[in-house]
């Protein structure tokens, strides 16, 4: 009689080897004693659409995908999320039982549930938000903020038109702020992020002005290295709520884990550590 197979996942990428989803995941699966693997597939582009097909037939229950494919996965699904249609990525990808590859993003989800966790009180749909950056991250950013029902999102771009293009997308409720005056749009903002990639290690400081932030901000950074960003040590310093990247990092897992492995994981201090470790 055969085996069960152990089920198997991953992410593919390219590079890999600085992704933090593998210890993530082995953590998880330690942690609840499951029978499977995560691995991290460095895949070049030309092999992409193979390597999507065959890794069902490998065991592959499905991967999370990251840069540079997080687009390019679109076109090889069959069914996309709502929320991965909207964003225009996927970064979770679930390889059914039909052989149908049903793509989703999980990203905007990571974030929520990372501001929910480390922001208990956070409100909302209380006042506008201020989201710097229109980059990649930002899309999911945008949409789950509107999702969440904030009144106002003021975007701001060092360059505009991809501001204006994400108002372009996601409509009314989001009003574009020049760069240079994103430091006067803080004062009455409940929510404020950073999705820029200024002050991750190797990266320029953030330089905007952050004097006009209001105690009781929910203030949120993307970049996760360092974890303690000057961006949020001047917001703690203010009296704001901060909360850093690496939460949204393990919070936008839990679908895909859930999906893979039968089980829904805790995001807790064990986690955190075992991803820093
Ligand atoms: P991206 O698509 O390359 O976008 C980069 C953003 O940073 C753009 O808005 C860009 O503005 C801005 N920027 C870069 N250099 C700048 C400068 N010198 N001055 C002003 N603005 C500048 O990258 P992404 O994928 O959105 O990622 C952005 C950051 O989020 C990265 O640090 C990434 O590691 C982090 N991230 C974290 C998570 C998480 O789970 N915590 C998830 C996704 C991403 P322009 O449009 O003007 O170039």
């Amino acid at each position: 009689m055969s085996q069960p197979r152990i089920p198997l996942a991953g992410v593919i990428g390219a590079p890999i080897a600085h992704s933090k989803s593998p210890r993530l995941h082995a953590h998880w699966l330690r942690k609840y004693g499951l029978a499977g693997h995560y691995i991290p597939m460095e895949v070049p582009a030309d092999k992409l659409q193979e390597a999507l097909r065959l890794l069902p037939d490998l065991g592959f229950v499905g991967v999370n995908v990251t840069i540079p494919y997080k687009e390019k996965v679109m076109e090889m699904a069959d069914l996309v999320t709502d929320r991965a249609t909207l964003i225009g990525a996927a970064n979770t990808l679930i390889f059914r039982k039909d052989g149908k590859i049903h793509a989703d993003n999980t990203d905007g989800y990571g974030f929520i549930e990372n501001l929910r966790q480390g922001a208990p009180d956070w409100a909302p749909k209380t006042g506008p938000a201020v989201v710097l950056g229109a980059g990649g991250a930002a899309r999911a950013i945008v949409a789950s903020l509107l999702d969440v029902g904030v009144p106002e999102i003021r975007l701001t771009n060092r360059t505009r038109i991809r501001a204006d293009k994400l108002r372009e997308d996601f409509g009314h409720r989001i009003t574009v702020v020049e760069w240079v005056q994103a430091g006067n749009v803080l004062d009455d903002a409940v929510t404020v992020v950073n999705t820029t990639s200024l002050g991750m290690v190797g990266k320029p400081e953030m330089r905007v002005p952050l004097d006009g932030l209001q105690p009781g901000t929910v203030v949120s950074d993307l970049v996760y290295t360092p974890l303690d960003t000057r961006f949020l040590t001047v917001a703690r310093e203010q009296g704001c709520i901060t909360v850093d990247g690496l939460g949204m990092l393990l919070h936008q897992g839990v679908p895909g884990f859930e999906r893979w492995f039968g089980q829904r994981p805790e995001v807790d201090e064990s986690l955190r550590a075992a991803v820093l470790r």
